[in-house]
Parts: C-alpha cells; structure tokens; sequence
C-alpha cells in the first residue's frame, strides 16, 4: 500500500485549479475539497439573510449564525464533481453565481469566518489522502503537506476562462464585468490581513496560462507520484 499524502493547490481564481485538483484527486483516489466552495456558501448564507448588502457586512449577526451554517459535499456521479450542499440544500448552481463572486472575498476577509473553515477543512484532511485547493491550503490549513502547488496564469487567461465555463452553463455574462471581478479578488485576496493568498516557501509553481489542460494534467501527476514514491 502506498502511503497517502496531503495535497495542497493554492492560486488565483479563474486558474483552473478546481479542475486539476479535481483530475489529481481522482487518479490517486483521494479525496478532493474545493474551499472556495465553502467561503462562497458562507456568502450565499449571508446575502440569503440579509447580512450582506451593497458590500457592507453585519459581521456580528454572521458571527452569531456561524454556528447553523452547516456545509457538505455529495459526489455527483454525472458531472463527476461534489456539489456542495448549504444546511442539506443543493447550492452547487447557485455559488458559482456572479452575485456570489462580487461578494465573496470580502466574507473570505473575515477571521471568524476562516477560522471556523479552517477547523473543517483541517478536519477533512487528517487521514491524509487529500487534494484541497484554495488560496492558505499551504500556508495555514496543511502547513505540512508533502506537496504545494502555487497556480497562476494572467488575469486575462483566467478571465476569458471563467467567461467561457459560464457562458457554457447558459449564463449571460460580459467580459470585461468578469475581468474586473478577477482584478478585484486578487487583490483583495492578496492584501486582507487574515492569511492573505501568498505562495509558501516550499511551493512549485506552475504557470498554467499557455499549457493545455492535458500537459498540466501529467505534469501534475508525475509531481505527486514522485512525492508519494520517494
Ligand atoms: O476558489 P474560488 O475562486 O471559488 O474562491 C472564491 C473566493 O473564496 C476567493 O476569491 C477567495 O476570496 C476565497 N477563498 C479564500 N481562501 C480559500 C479559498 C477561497 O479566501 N482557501
């Protein structure tokens, strides 16, 4: 039996690394967790109850309802992804919304709110075997993975990619509204004081901005069988 090793894939959005975490984790039959799933659950719970509006958060009601904001994955065997679930609800549609990403980092900001995802996300992960992808997987949940993968591509790559995935999915969307949302998160991610998107020391990096979906794909699974082997 091979040993089982804990996964780490942070970047910016929009750089498909939902897609390779996906892919490694079912090659390796890990386990795969999307956290942004979680923190665009958080932001669909506040905007339901009005916690949010115009960008401005009632962050002591959000912190008092912590508590009944229960988060689960279920695999979907047709798309071959876990939906994420909000109190037994399908919400897997609905967070992947422009209205969700237009709010998102800043609830993501919040240190009671990463505080409560990371005690799941660490909880999810302590038989190993797991692929999580994120912005701090390397840095605060999994300090200690055997292996970190920092992705990145250009703003506009990733913004053209988003704007085809929700085109596909029937969505009208513009480009240019897609551009400045990938803009704005990455700052916002970048310089929020809780466990800002940063690459830990001990990352790779992988620029993924002119490589196909299939050369990331056997590059990615020769790193981790290299790691899982040595
Ligand atoms: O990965 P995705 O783009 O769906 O994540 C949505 C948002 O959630 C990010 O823009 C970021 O603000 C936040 N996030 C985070 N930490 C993570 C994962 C996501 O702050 N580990």
């Amino acid at each position: 039996m091979k040993r089982k090793i804990t996964i780490a894939i942070d970047g910016f959005s929009s750089c498909g690394k939902s897609t390779m975490a996906k892919d490694l984790a079912k090659e390796l039959g890990y386990i795969y967790v999307d956290s942004g799933a979680m923190y665009r659950t958080v932001t669909l719970y506040a905007m339901e109850n009005d916690l949010i509006s115009n960008g401005i958060i009632n962050t002591e009601k959000l912190e008092a309802e912590m508590d009944n904001i229960h988060i689960t994955f279920k695999f979907n065997d047709i798309t071959k992804k876990p939906d994420t679930y909000l109190n037994g609800t399908y919400v897997e549609d609905k967070i992947r919304q422009m209205e969700v990403s237009n709010n998102v980092s800043p609830i993501a900001a919040l240190g009671f709110v990463r505080k409560a995802l990371v005690k799941m996300q660490q909880a999810m992960g302590k038989e190993k075997g797991i692929v999580m992808d994120g912005r701090d997987i390397g840095t605060v949940v999994f300090p200690d993975a055997e292996l970190k993968i920092f992705v990145t591509a250009s703003p506009d790559v990733r913004a053209q990619r988003r704007f085809d995935e929700l085109t596909a999915k029937g969505d009208t969307v513009n480009y240019n509204e897609i551009l400045e949302n990938v803009k704005k998160r990455d700052y916002i991610d970048q310089n929020r004081e809780e466990s800002p998107l940063k690459q830990a020391d001990d990352a790779i990096v992988l620029d993924n901005s002119e490589i196909t979906i299939e050369e990331q794909r056997r590059w990615l699974i020769n790193k981790a069988l290299e790691v899982i082997n040595r």
